[in-house]
């Protein structure tokens, strides 16, 4: 017998699959709601969204595709337009889940996912832009989708997708600069060091680390590439998960701050390079106190050519200058 995609079919595929009516009678199958049925290794969203007479969707729906996930602990359902005793409030999910509906424009899919063109349609509706973006981003990285498959459907999200980002967080980040309307290029190759993911202006590198669970740099490879990119003057910025994620303000705080002082110019700036390494974390009294000091700040934290990255900007907690790494 075939395993049905998330564990759980409409029972007219059941057949096909090799399940009889015994499969149901001694306990192999579940039912779940008229016409669907679930094996006993069924995904667990997949089955709240069945029952509630839909299929997953958006960020319920992402992760079974592999595509970029974001934190949201919803459970998205695609239902047909005419479910209307879905139209309540307080639509019948799982206990102490918030259950976010969309709705159908024409019949639902014999799978209990919505398609990857109907993931990312519904979320642009219910989530931010740039998670949306990020969605449809890996799906055009992974070749599940095209552009062109987008622009009719969702043109707000496409006119900001890039399907050569590498990861959910250079996404956000893109995303949330060019708003900004600063000049952002992605995956720029750079003499000697390869592709960096953004680059703002002319000398400012945006390096985003794509898991969250990382926590430091990834690999001798970076700081490697971190030493080329100084060597010729870039500004090197390496983001963590968590600060594209939760610590976006003070991220871009900086980047802003980089900006109105034209160091990210070649012709503003200077030749130095600098590193800016935002991944050892500020401690809450500092937080506290709402202002955040240099931990260990090195003697040449000020560049040779401007102001110091801390002087500009406080959170950030290690500068290194290439009069440090040379
Ligand atoms: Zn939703």
């Amino acid at each position: 017998m075939v395993e049905p995609p998330l564990g759980i079919t409409p029972t007219s595929e059941l057949h096909a699959m090799g399940y009889t009516r015994y499969s149901i009678a001694d306990g192999t199958l579940e039912r779940v709601r008229r016409g669907w049925y679930a094996g006993s290794a069924a995904d667990a969203d997949a089955k709240a969204a069945v029952h509630i007479g839909g299929v997953l969707t958006a960020a319920s729906a992402t992760r079974h595709y592999s595509l970029w996930t974001p934190d949201d602990n919803r459970l998205h359902v695609l239902v047909a337009r005419n479910a209307s005793r879905l139209r309540s409030p307080g639509a019948q999910g799982p206990k102490g889940r918030e259950t976010c509906l969309h709705w159908a424009v024409g019949t639902l899919t014999a799978r209990a996912i919505a398609s990857p063109l109907q993931v990312v349609k519904d979320a642009a509706h219910c989530l931010p832009l740039e998670h949306a973006v990020a969605i449809a981003d890996s799906a055009l990285n992974t070749r599940l989708l095209r552009l062109a498959d987008l622009r009719p459907v969702v043109p707000a999200v496409a006119r900001w997708c890039d399907p050569a980002s590498q990861s959910g967080t250079e996404s956000l980040s893109r995303v949330r600069l060019r708003r900004k309307n600063l000049r952002v290029r992605t995956q720029v190759e750079i003499e000697g060091v390869g592709f960096v993911d953004l680059l703002v202006g002319d000398r400012l590198v945006i390096e985003c680390d794509s898991a969250s669970f990382h926590d430091g740099y990834q690999s001798v490879r970076d700081y490697d590439r971190d030493m080329a990119l100084i060597r010729q003057g870039y500004i090197v910025l390496r983001l963590k998960y968590r600060h594209v994620m939760f610590e976006w303000e003070k991220v871009e705080g900086l980047i802003l701050a980089i900006v109105r002082a034209r160091r990210h110019l070649w012709r503003g700036g200077g030749s130095a390079g600098t590193v800016v390494s935002l991944w050892s974390t500020w401690n809450r009294s500092d937080r506290a106190r709402g202002s955040v000091r240099a931990r260990h700040a090195p003697r040449h934290a000020t560049s040779r050519h401007g102001t110091s990255i801390q002087d500009m900007t406080p959170g950030v907690d290690t500068v290194w200058t290439s009069d440090d790494l040379t």
